[in-house]
């Protein structure tokens, strides 16, 4: 080992490692420098070391990199929510599409493809319309709402959160002097008392309806009324309700919801879709990149009106609707039977009938789909097939059922650029072949970065 735990070394950052770190070399031995960022130079101290290469927290930066901005949250560093916000926000597009175009480069080995610049917002602040405030207490008892720290379950104190709504702050403080009025205790991780876990907080940003979801450790909340009737007076405020989780879980949502105020839902478009959002629902939490998203999805399908198109991983079918309308007929399939439900639902308030949606695996849905229709003498057709998977990409199963069914466009939605190597590596080699790759920011201050990437068949588009 070369350096020991405390070694004050200075380096030279000269890179950005896939969870935002800096990298800098001392002796030609990497050093990754958490908070340290391109072009920086730094005083760093060691903190764990191994044979190859070392960790080490920022000590003092002698010379800041031109592109370093001071971070607008005076938690950032602390809190585990954003990692990259002391970077320019130009800075971290670029950084985003270079990660994109490495991990297909190096793991798919496709050289001869074209790449977008990523779509940033205009306002990269206020962004995400829903947000999970843990609820705990200092060390002298007080309350405190907040965000974990990276990789802990510490509490970061942190009402105004600056990528979240302005109106959560205000929500937040009725909370805890309720709490502190009727000496309301938050829930302890360690001992399992207490009733108040977590704030779940959302907003429909086109309609301005707000849900507030209090996540207790029991099933009841005494004068409940009263916060009702104090939380009532936030403008927009539709739904109120408690979630009952007693388990000792890092789970934030139990399955049981109560519903002190409202339908139990809000209501909220993209584009012209509309969707009912409950507590437990899943909806994209950055509306203005998703419709951004969503249209590029659009673009790459190419839709004329007759094509027959399956939306697989279509959670509560958003992607599912958007192409609905432009589409002959469009198959959802989704794993969670909720969320399917909520495609139906959603479905059902557009006036949409041409989609269907199918419960169950995708890498088992479609294989068995395919084998029936081939089976009965028919061929399962798809003019478009679009994935978006969860980070761990999509099942080889599913993908050989897609290259048999033969779609002349393949659309991959992806959240984790290096599975979505992986996968287009698979598809490449067996007939597609990479059109356009878009990096579109739905995460800023984040390292997190989303993709759509348009496969043409190679035979059936010539
Ligand atoms: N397309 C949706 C949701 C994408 S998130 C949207 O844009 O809103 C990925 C979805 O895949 C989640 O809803 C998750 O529940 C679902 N999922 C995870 N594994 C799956 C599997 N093996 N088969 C089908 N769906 C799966």
């Amino acid at each position: 080992m070369k350096f020991s735990k405390n070694d004050i070394i200075e380096v030279k950052i000269e890179d950005i490692g896939v969870n935002g770190e800096g990298i800098g070399k001392a002796d030609g031995f990497p050093i990754f420098v958490k908070d340290a960022i391109v072009s920086d130079y730094a005083r760093v101290r060691i903190t764990k070391s191994a044979n190859t290469y070392a960790y080490a927290r920022l000590e003092e930066i002698l010379e800041p990199s031109p592109l370093r901005v001071t971070p607008k949250c005076p938690v950032a560093k602390a809190c585990g929510g954003c990692q990259i916000q002391e970077m320019d926000y130009k800075a971290q597009l670029a950084f985003k599409k270079n990660k994109v175009k490495n991990n297909i480069e190096r793991i798919a080995k496709i050289t001869d493809f074209e790449i977008e610049d990523t779509i940033g917002m205009d306002e990269p602040y206020y962004y995400r319309n829903k947000a999970q405030y843990p609820v705990g207490e200092d060390k002298d008892g007080n309350i405190i709402m907040g965000f974990y720290a990276g990789r802990t379950h510490s509490i970061i104190p942190c009402e105004d959160c600056i990528i979240g709504d302005a109106v959560n702050g205000d929500i937040l403080r009725i909370i805890k002097s309720f709490m502190k009025e009727f000496a309301v205790r938050p829930y302890n991780e360690q001992t399992g008392k207490g009733l108040i876990r977590h704030i779940l907080i959302r907003k429909g940003f086109k309609t301005g309806e707000i849900m507030v979801c209090i996540v207790i450790n029991g099933t009841k909340l005494n004068h409940a009324e009263i916060l009702v009737e104090r939380l009532k007076q936030i403008n927009g405020m539709t739904s109120i309700s408690l979630n009952v989780n007693k388990e000792n879980t890092n789970v934030i949502l139990g399955n049981k919801v109560i519903n002190l105020y409202g339908e139990g839902y809000i209501t909220d478009y993209i584009g012209l879709v509309k969707f009912h959002i409950s507590p437990l629902s899943f909806y994209q939490v950055n509306p203005v990149q998703t419709h951004i998203l969503y249209g590029k999805v659009l673009e790459f399908a190419g839709l004329t009106g007759k094509e027959t198109v399956w939306d697989l991983y279509c959670g509560v079918g958003t992607i599912s609707l958007f192409l609905a309308k432009l589409a002959k007929e469009v198959y959802g399939v989704e794993i969670i039977p909720e969320a399917i439900e909520d495609a139906r639902n959603n479905a059902r308030i557009n006036n949409i009938s041409n989609a269907s949606f199918f419960v169950g695996k995708a890498e088992e849905v479609l294989p068995e789909y395919y084998e029936k229709q081939h089976h009965n003498g028919n061929y399962a057709t798809a003019d478009v097939i679009v994935v978006d998977p969860p980070r761990k990409g999509c099942d080889e199963r599913l993908l050989a059922t897609v290259v048999k069914m033969q779609p002349k466009k393949i659309v991959y939605v992806s959240c984790d650029s290096a599975t979505l190597a992986r996968d287009l590596k698979f598809l490449v080699e067996n007939g597609y072949e990479v059109g356009r790759v878009q990096p579109v920011d739905m995460f800023p201050h984040t390292t997190h970065v989303e993709t759509v990437v348009m496969l043409s068949h190679k035979k059936l588009t010539v």
